[in-house]
């Protein structure tokens, strides 16, 4: 059976201020509508201002995509009425995007880019007693109304679910290297997923928040689609919303055309021109993309492609995460093996990012080095794993070992390690720096982990400067 899936993406920007007027766009302990005011609000007479940081940060997203970027642009108004949007049309863009015919590569796949264009988020809407559906009434907050938004559209590439999956995790993870989107925000990033069978008419699913909900949502559009295939009833071109608790598409309209929305030219807003400064301004403030810190953890800590590319792909916070601990334990390879096959089964099983979860990289660690020094066994560290992410705790007190004793001294723990490790000590006084972290695990592990890194690493250098460090062997 063919498959043909497209996606629009919408990812709100991580500005200070809203697209067009200077209202914050950070509304934590606020009420609904306190970051409002007449531009945002849509009242006659008010006139829009650009914020050039969300075209910046645009512009980044579209070179991240591979794509080219439009050297002059403007704003269009898309009419529409709806309660969430009241000027009765968006501001947005239509003939001109931003950025343009790029693509992003998920494994083996080619994912076109059509366009990546800019427009403005509408109000929230507030469904009471019910879904979009069902409400028995709709309470607006205008707090989002006017924040930044960029839109990625892709072509209809893809041809099963997990390619759309590893697509979203690649996609959300460059937009956090870029800095430009906010994972911990609840919405940031909503999806509306276009399907088709058989070369079908596509029905789009609007409007999906969570990667999770958009395959199910796909899943559930596939087999509906097929079934009405098999009962020669034709599918119509039509938009659905997805209902998370019953894993369900609903009909909410049969399809309008773009042309219905009667797009005009923004009057209120000047023709931008990006040139070659302002192009090269964003290019040499671009971070590290994932592709390239792939490459690196490649190099750097010798993790294969595989590996490197589950951390980095999953989520940035992920690879930040993996970096922090072999900052502090030198062993990438136990970290990268014990983070993806144990620690992101425990948190996907949770649901859980590793952002929201009480993981810690001085915690993990412990975990490996008590694992390491024979403490535990690596069958038991495969349970004790999952109440780590469950609680949060030092692995060491679960296991009720901490606190007896209290931390050796740290001379006495470094001469205990060089002692039981003599060929890391060669290797290291032969001037191979890398053990230095093996090392310091070791002593880490011996002071159950209240030493300072900095203070271990004088410690060892101390000793082998000092007499005991030519002790025969
Ligand atoms: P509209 O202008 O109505 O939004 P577009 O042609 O711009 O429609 O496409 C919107 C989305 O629908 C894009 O992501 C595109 O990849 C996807 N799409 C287009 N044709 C198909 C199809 N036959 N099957 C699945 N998705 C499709
Ligand atoms: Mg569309």
């Amino acid at each position: 059976m063919e498959v043909m899936i497209g996606l629009e993406v919408h990812c709100q920007l991580d500005t200070k201020s809203k697209l067009f007027c200077s209202d914050s766009t950070d509304h934590h302990g606020k009420p609904p509508n306190a970051d409002t005011c007449p531009i945002c609000l849509g009242f006659p007479g008010s006139k829009p201002k650009v914020n050039k940081k969300a075209i910046d940060y645009a512009i980044m997203i579209g070179m991240a995509l591979n794509c080219k970027i439009a050297e002059r642009m403007w704003f269009s108004r898309k009419t529409y009425f709806y309660p969430d949007l009241p000027k009765n049309f968006q501001i947005t863009q239509y003939e001109v995007p931003v950025a343009s015919d790029g693509y992003l590569n998920v494994g083996s796949s080619r994912i076109r880019i059509r366009r990546v264009h800019i427009e403005e988020d509408p109000a929230r809407l507030v469904h009471m007693g019910g879904d979009i559906t069902s409400a028995e009434y709709v309470l607006i907050d205008y707090n989002r109304s006017g924040t930044p938004l960029a839109e990625i559209v892709t072509e209809p590439d893809f041809k099963n679910t997990k390619d759309v999956r590893a697509f979203l995790q690649k996609l959300a993870s460059m937009l956090e290297h870029l800095g430009v989107y906010d994972s911990s925000e609840e919405g940031s990033l909503r999806i509306d997923a276009n399907v088709s069978i058989e070369g079908g008419e596509r029905v789009e699913v609007k409007n999906i928040s969570g990667f999770e909900n958009v395959e199910k949502a796909l899943n559930y559009e596939i087999v509906r689609q097929n079934g009405m295939r098999r009962m020669e009833v034709e599918v119509e071109r039509e938009t659905r919303h997805f209902d998370a608790e019953s894993r369900t598409t609903k009909s909410l309209r049969k399809k309008e055309t773009e042309d219905e929305y009667g797009y005009i030219f923004e009057p209120d807003l000047p023709e931008i021109h990006i040139n070659g400064n302002w192009m090269e301004n964003v290019r040499s403030a671009m971070p590290e993309l994932p592709d390239q810190r792939v490459a690196r953890f490649v190099r750097e800590y010798g993790l294969t492609d595989y590996s490197a590319g589950v951390i980095v792909y999953t989520d940035k916070r992920l690879a930040d995460f993996f970096e922090g601990c072999c900052r502090i334990y030198g062993r990438p390879a136990e970290v990268a093996n014990w983070t993806i096959n144990y620690l992101l089964k425990s948190l996907n099983w949770r649901s859980e990012r590793i952002g929201a979860s009480k993981v810690r990289e001085e915690t993990f660690v412990e975990l490996l080095q008590m694992i390491d020094s024979g403490e535990i066994t690596e069958r038991y560290a495969k349970e004790l794993i999952k109440e780590y992410v469950d609680s949060g705790e030092s692995p060491r007190k679960i296991v009720g070992m901490e606190g007896d004793g209290g931390a050796a001294p740290l001379e006495e723990a470094v001469a205990k390690v060089a002692a039981e490790n003599r060929a890391a000590v060669e290797e290291l006084r032969a001037g191979k720096g890398e053990v230095m972290g093996f090392l310091i695990g070791r002593v880490l592990a011996e002071t159950g982990k209240r030493g300072d890194p900095k203070a271990i690493r004088e410690a060892i250098m101390n000793y082998l400067n000092g007499p005991e460090a030519g002790m025969p062997r």
